[in-house]
């Protein structure tokens, strides 16, 4: 199936000169939205993942079904204040702004094998610090699922000590 076709590319949005690339015209089409998540679980089912870990909010969307499907958690990344019980911190730039992402302290256990997913890959910056994150609470990245990556942006090359999957390609 050629997923492409399923996203709908906004220009200006959020900001002036900026493509962005919508995945809901690809989550609200049932066949389009499994066979994505289907391809996610088949690279997934090669690593023994213990748990999957996405970024607000896109992440959640990618990672959820990939994880119910596999039969293991999900732990969700999420911007400071979000997430009730103790966290640590990393700070990231992304393609534009700044911010910075938590992880309950306790999600990971040391060990786990993790697989990251987020929707699309940018710079790199939102998985660099869920890198970050899970490395510091002792998980193993196991490997990064996304369904875009705007290889233009060369964010891979900041995740090139890591197994990568992106779908589409833009
Ligand atoms: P990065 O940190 O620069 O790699 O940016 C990736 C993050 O920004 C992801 O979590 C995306 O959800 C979001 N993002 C950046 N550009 C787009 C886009 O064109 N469409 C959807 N999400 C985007």
């Amino acid at each position: 199936m050629d997923l492409k076709q399923y996203i709908t590319i906004v220009p200006d949005w959020p900001q002036k000169g900026i493509l962005f690339k919508d995945i809901t015209t690809l989550m609200d089409n049932g066949e389009a939205y499994r066979y994505a998540t289907d391809q996610i679980v088949e690279y997934a089912k090669q690593k023994e993942i213990d748990i999957v870990v996405g970024p607000e909010a896109r992440g959640f969307i990618i990672g959820c079904p990939v994880a119910y499907a596999l039969g293991v958690g999900f732990a969700p990344v999420r911007k400071e204040g979000k997430l009730p019980r103790e966290t640590i911190k990393a700070n990231y730039g992304k393609e534009y702004g700044k911010d910075a992402l938590t992880i309950h302290k306790d999600a990971i256990k040391k060990g786990q094998r993790v697989l990251i997913t987020d929707d699309l890959l940018a710079t790199g910056g939102t998985i660099e610090a869920t890198i970050e994150l899970v490395e510091e609470l002792g998980g193993i990245v196991a490997g990064i699922a996304f369904l875009i990556e705007l290889s233009y942006l060369d964010g891979r090359k900041k995740l090139e000590n890591y197994d990568l999957l992106s779908l589409i390609t833009f």
